[in-house]
C-alpha cells in the first residue's frame, strides 16, 4: 500500500531506495554493517552474551534455591523461567542469525531488529498473557546488549569501500538504501556520514536540530519530524525521500516512482550546472569580494570544503569528537591535537576556525545524559559546560594552541552572554599557554572570536567588542533563544522563523556594530547557507558566510548575481517591515 508521511524538509533532493530500519533502544546501540569475514565473530559475540546472561539468570535461580525462597517468590521464579526460555528459543536465535548472516548487521543491530520484528507480532496477539511477554523479550534484549556493550565498537555505518559487501534485501539484489529511524543522535548521524545511505528520515527532530544540520552536511536528501515513520515503514519497503517538500513516500506506485526519478535527474543536472562556478571568485556584480567558508564536523570534511573552493573553515564543531564515545572517555590532548592538525593541514594554509566544545542541549556526550536536565537548551551547555570543567577545557585549549603552530587557527567561543565568561576564557587561555611553556611545547598564535547566539550578547555587543578579534553569528541558536522555541522540537517548528523582525533586528545590528568597529563578522548558522537569505545578508553588509560545503555553490550563485549597492536600501526595508517574508519575494 502506498502512503506518505509529512515532516520537515531539511536537506534537499530526492532519494529513492529500500528502507533500512534502525530500531531505538534504551541502550546506546551501535549500528553498522560488517564484512563477510566478520560474520563468525559477530555470531560468537552473540553466543557469548547469551551464555553470560543465561549464567546470570541461573545464578539468581540458584540463590533462590539456596535460600529456599522459590516458593516465596513464585512470580520471580516464573519470570526467570520465561527469560531462560526466550534466551534458548531457536526461532528467535535464527532470526538474529539471519540479520547477521544475510544482511550483515552487527550483533547489536541484529538483536534490536529481531526484537522489533517479534515485538510487532506480540502486539497483535489476542491473549493478554502472551502480549505481556513482549516486555520480557525487551528485558532480555536489554540484558544481552548490556552484556555486549563492554566490547562494543564505535557506531559505524558501512563505508563506501564496503559498499560491495553491504546488506542485501530479501529481494537479493543490491538496491540503494534509505535509513529510517525514530531518532539519530548527532554522533550516529556523523557515523552515517561515511555510509552508503542515499537518504534518511527520522520520526523526530526540527529544521535546525543537529541531526538535520549533519544531514545537510552529508548532502543527502533527508526529512526529519516524519512522525511514525519508523513504526509505519517496514524493513525493505521502497521509499522516496523528497527532501525539498519534506515528504516520505512509502511503496510508491510505478507512476509516482517515474515522476520522482525524473525529479532526481533534474536535480543532478542542476548540480552539474552549479559545479561550473566552482572556481569562479565569489565577487558581486559591483565588485564586492565575499568570503565563503565551510562548516565542518570532522577533519575529513576539509575535502568537500576544498572541493567547492571554500577559502577556509569558518566553524569546526569540535563536539563531534567528544560525543558517543564507546569508552566514555573524553578525547585527550594528543587525540584532539591530531584532529585539529589534520583539519589545519587539510586546508593547506587556509584559516581554520575551531570552536571550543559545544556540548549540551541536543548534543549530549551520550544518549543517557540527554534528559538529565529539565531545560537543557538553557542549561550547562557550550562555554558554560567548558567553564564548569576547567581541566577538560584546558586540555582543549592546549590542543588548539599546539595546532596553531601548523597554520592559521582561530578559536571561537560559543554561547557567551556574560563579560565574566570572557574574562574566565582569557584567564584559562593564559593558563594553557603557561602549561605548554612549562613543558616547552610548541604552540602558535590564535585569533579569538565570539559567537553571537544569545540575544543578550547581540544586544550588549559593546561589552564584547574590544575583547575579540572577530565575531560569528550563530543564527540557529539566536533564533531559538529570541523566539523561545526549542530548535529540536518538531511541535514548535512552525514558529522557528529566521525572518521574524526581532531576529532580523539582532542580526542587522550585530553586523552593523561589528563593521563600525572594524571587527570581522561572519554568519555561521544555517541562515548563511540558505540561498534565499543571501541577498538579504549581503544587503545588511555581511561579507563573510560560513556554511556546509554542500551549500557553498548555491550561495555563490546568488552572490554572482547580486549588486550590494541596490540591496542595501531593500534590506533596510525588509528588516523594518511588519511582514519581511512578503518583501523577500521582491
Ligand atoms: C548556531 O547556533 O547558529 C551555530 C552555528 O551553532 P550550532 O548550530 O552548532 O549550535
Ligand atoms: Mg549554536
Amino acid at each position: 500500500m502506498t502512503f506518505s508521511i509529512h515532516g520537515q524538509a531539511v536537506s534537499r533532493g530526492i532519494a529513492i531506495g529500500r528502507a533500512v530500519l534502525v530500531a531505538s533502544s534504551r541502550i546506546d546501540v551501535a549500528h553498522y554493517f560488517i564484512g563477510p569475514e566478520q560474520v563468525r565473530e559477530e555470531l560468537r559475540r552473540l553466543r557469548q552474551a547469551r551464555d553470560a546472561v543465561i549464567a546470570e539468570i541461573e545464578q539468581v535461580q540458584r540463590g533462590l534455591q539456596e535460600t529456599a525462597s522459590m516458593e516465596a517468590h513464585p512470580e520471580l521464579t516464573a519470570l526467570l523461567d520465561v527469560h531462560l526460555m526466550l534466551l534458548q528459543d531457536v526461532q528467535l536465535q535464527e532470526g538474529v542469525t539471519h540479520f547477521v548472516q544475510e544482511r550483515h548487521y552487527n550483533a547489536e543491530w541484529a538483536l534490536t531488529s529481531q526484537l522489533e520484528l517479534v515485538a510487532k507480532q506480540f502486539d497483535e496477539m489476542e491473549d493478554p498473557y502472551l502480549r505481556e511477554r513482549k516486555a520480557d523479550l525487551e528485558q532480555i534484549t536489554e540484558r544481552l546488549l548490556r552484556s555486549m556493550s563492554g566490547a562494543a565498537p564505535a557506531i559505524m555505518a558501512p563505508t563506501s569501500s564496503q559498499e560491495g559487501e553491504r546488506a542485501k534485501g530479501s529481494h537479493g539484489t543490491e538496491d540503494p538504501l534509505v535509513l529510517v529511524a525514530h531518532d539519530l543522535s548527532p554522533a550516529d548521524t556523523l557515523q552515517f556520514k561515511r555510509s552508503v545511505f542515499v537518504g534518511f528520515a527520522t520520526d523526530v527532530g526540527g529544521k535546525t536540530s543537529h541531526t538535520a544540520i549533519v544531514a545537510r552536511s552529508m548532502d543527502i536528501p533527508a526529512v526529519v519530524g516524519a512522525r511514525g515513520a519508523s513504526q509505519l515503514v517496514r524493513q525493505d519497503d521502497w521509499v522516496v525521500i523528497d527532501g525539498d517538500a519534506g515528504v516520505l513516500i512509502v511503496n510508491p506506485s510505478d507512476i509516482v516512482l517515474a515522476e520522482y526519478g525524473f525529479k532526481q535527474r533534474q536535480g543532478e543536472v542542476e548540480r552539474q550546472r552549479l559545479a561550473r562556478i566552482k572556481n569562479t571568485p565569489a565577487v558581486t556584480l559591483d565588485g564586492e569580494r565575499i568570503e565563503l567558508l565551510a562548516n565542518i564536523e570532522q577533519p575529513s570534511d576539509t575535502l568537500p570544503a576544498l572541493a567547492v573552493s571554500a577559502v577556509g573553515v569558518g566553524l569546526f564543531r569540535t563536539e563531534f569528537l567528544f560525543m558517543g564515545r564507546p569508552s566514555g572517555k573524553l578525547p585527550d590532548e594528543d587525540e584532539q591535537y591530531a584532529a585539529y592538525c589534520a583539519a589545519v593541514e587539510g586546508m593547506h594554509g587556509l584559516p581554520v576556525t575551531i570552536r571550543s566544545v559545544d556540548i549540551g542541549a541536543d548534543k549530549p556526550l551520550n544518549r543517557s545524559s540527554r534528559d538529565e536536565h529539565l531545560n537543557p537548551a538553557l542549561g550547562l551547555r557550550a562555554i558554560r559546560w567548558s567553564l564548569s570543567e576547567p581541566a577538560m577545557f584546558l586540555t582543549q585549549l592546549r590542543a588548539v594552541l599546539r595546532a596553531a603552530a601548523h597554520g592559521k587557527v582561530n578559536l571561537l567561543i560559543p554561547m557567551l552572554a556574560h563579560l565574566r565568561e570572557v574574562q574566565q576564557v582569557k584567564a584559562l587561555l593564559a593558563k594553557a599557554r603557561e602549561q605548554l611553556d612549562a613543558r616547552a611545547a610548541v604552540y602558535g598564535p590564535l585569533r579569538l572570536g565570539a559567537m553571537i547566539e544569545i540575544p543578550a550578547a547581540a544586544l550588549a555587543l559593546r561589552l564584547f567588542l574590544k575583547h575579540f578579534d572577530f565575531f560569528s553569528i550563530g543564527t540557529n541558536d539566536l533564533i531559538q533563544y529570541t523566539l523561545a522555541i526549542d530548535r529540536v522540537d518538531e511541535s514548535v517548528t512552525h514558529l522557528y522563523d529566521p525572518l521574524h523582525p526581532a531576529v532580523l533586528q539582532l542580526v542587522a545590528t550585530t553586523i552593523a556594530d561589528c563593521r563600525a568597529q572594524g571587527k570581522a563578522v561572519s554568519v555561521c548558522g544555517e541562515m548563511a547557507g540558505d540561498p534565499s537569505m543571501t541577498r538579504l545578508l549581503l544587503g545588511l553588509g555581511l561579507r563573510s558566510f560560513s556554511m556546509h560545503p554542500s551549500q557553498i555553490l548555491a550561495v555563490k550563485q546568488q552572490i554572482l548575481r547580486a549588486d550590494t549597492r541596490k540591496l542595501r536600501a531593500w534590506a533596510q526595508q525588509v528588516i523594518e517591515s511588519e511582514d519581511p517574508a512578503a518583501l523577500m519575494a521582491n
